[in-house]
């Protein structure tokens, strides 16, 4: 069998980009390893329910609060006006978006990639099929890595391909227990404190009968197992049942190229695409996956290889801005509990809470009023430079 394009990973990117390329009528192959859960808090804003028609069936909890807690233990509440974060369990959230494709006429394949050879007949993907044991080679015209953080595709074949900065999360399932003054199942908490990380944040994410319990860092020798009992200990969790210990990479910036002006594109974590500050993942992750396909289908037509640029110019003009100002804002405010406490202190304020929202919910920087943002630098500033206290209401 050979393929116009083969994706290799079925997570969100490479069963997004093996979905539309299989509706755009191409022969594709979705090869997945399967048999692992992703790690993940599996937050996703209405923007990725909207755009990638995920059905209300999946979504575990519907979150309508987030609240976040300094280092002193002081909290915000943001309430989220007209809409909910969906949570959805990767389990099954990942295995329906992988059927979904194979529905719109993907080959489904379960193995592990191994490399690309090259010779006269063209390109083909070797590949472990997870059934037999056996060595496959897959002839294809294009490839597709969407083989997650530290993607091996990437490595072998894209220049600079293994230079992604990362954190590490961690994160415990739990039962979740009823509700209570601690507790509410509807509510995300975002735990900006040094003890619990001292470069990222923690989480308390409901998710229906279940919850994740987590937290993420870059630091060297940081315990994350000690830190997540931590969290637990403060968020009254300690007691919960543990259903599973995971962890794995979040990566923190894109790479400066994502094909190797051949034959292969990256898309999703392969790709270094994680927003800086959430550490969101899910909704960059398929939307690379859609320009990911669009590339290769111009790549296809034109017989062009330069048209797999197409991936990273089409993404990097929605989400340039929005990634520069969270990267700044993970850079200034997620360095000491000084800075947390001013950070989430800076939240009270309703144009900062609109501007932030709106960014996550709708992946849109818009101003909430008429010189909002000239205020928010304003206070941003002054609170950097120390000219202000934090304000406690
Ligand atoms: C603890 C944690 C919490 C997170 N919480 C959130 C959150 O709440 N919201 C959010 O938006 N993002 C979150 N993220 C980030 C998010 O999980 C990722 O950004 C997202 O999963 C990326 O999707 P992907 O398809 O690019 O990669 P992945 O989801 O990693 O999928 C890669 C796929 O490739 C397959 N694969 C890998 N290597 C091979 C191989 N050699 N052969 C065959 N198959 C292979 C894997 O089996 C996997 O299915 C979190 C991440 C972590 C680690």
């Amino acid at each position: 069998m050979s393929y116009d394009v083969f994706v290799v990973g079925g997570g969100p990117s490479g069963a997004t980009a093996a979905e539309d390329l299989a509706r755009a009528g191409k022969r594709v192959a979705l090869l997945d390893r399967a048999g692992r859960i992703k790690p993940c808090g599996g937050a996703v804003p209405p923007r990725a329910i909207k755009d990638f028609a995920i059905p209300d069936a999946l979504i575990v909890a519907k979150v309508d609060v987030a609240r976040m807690i300094s280092p002193t233990g002081r909290s915000v509440d943001i309430h989220i006006e007209n809409g909910y974060v969906g949570m959805v369990d990767r389990e099954h959230f990942d295995e329906f978006l992988r059927d979904r494709a194979v529905k719109a006429g993907a080959d489904r394949l379960t193995g592990t990639y191994l490399r690309i050879e090259r010779d006269a007949a063209g390109t083909h993907v070797v590949w472990r099929d997870k059934a037999s044991g056996d060595e496959v080679r897959s002839l294809t015209r294009l490839i597709i890595g969407a083989d997650g953080a530290r993607s091996v595709v990437a490595r072998d074949e894209v220049p600079g391909g293994d230079t992604i900065p990362y954190v590490i999360a961690y994160h415990e399932i739990i039962k979740a227990p009823a509700a209570n003054k601690d507790y509410d199942p509807n509510r995300c908490d975002v735990i900006y404190d040094g003890r619990i990380s001292p470069d990222f944040y923690g989480w308390v994410f409901p998710h229906g009968d279940q919850a994740s319990v987590g937290m993420g860092t870059g630091v060297d020798g940081v315990d994350l197992k000690q830190a997540t009992a931590a969290l637990r200990a403060s968020s009254g969790l300690t007691g919960c049942e543990t259903i599973r210990k995971e962890g794995a990479p979040i990566p923190l910036k894109p790479l400066d190229r994502w094909d190797n002006g051949r034959d292969v594109v990256l898309a999703g974590d392969a790709a270094g695409v994680v927003a800086p500050s959430s550490g969101e993942g899910i909704y960059y992750a398929m939307l690379g996956g859609r320009v990911a396909a669009t590339a290769a289908q111009a790549c296809l037509a034109s017989g062009k290889a330069r048209d797999l640029k197409l991936a990273r110019k089409l993404f990097m003009k929605d989400n340039k801005t929005v990634f520069k100002v969270l990267r700044s804002m993970q850079d200034a405010y997620y360095k000491s509990d000084e800075r947390r406490e001013r950070f989430v202190s800076l939240c009270h304020d309703v144009d900062v809470q609109k501007l932030t929202f709106e960014a996550y919910m709708n992946k849109k920087l818009v101003a909430a009023r008429p010189l909002a943002h000239l205020k928010i630098g304003v206070k941003n500033v002054a609170h950097l430079m120390g000219w202000v206290k934090p304000s406690w209401v």
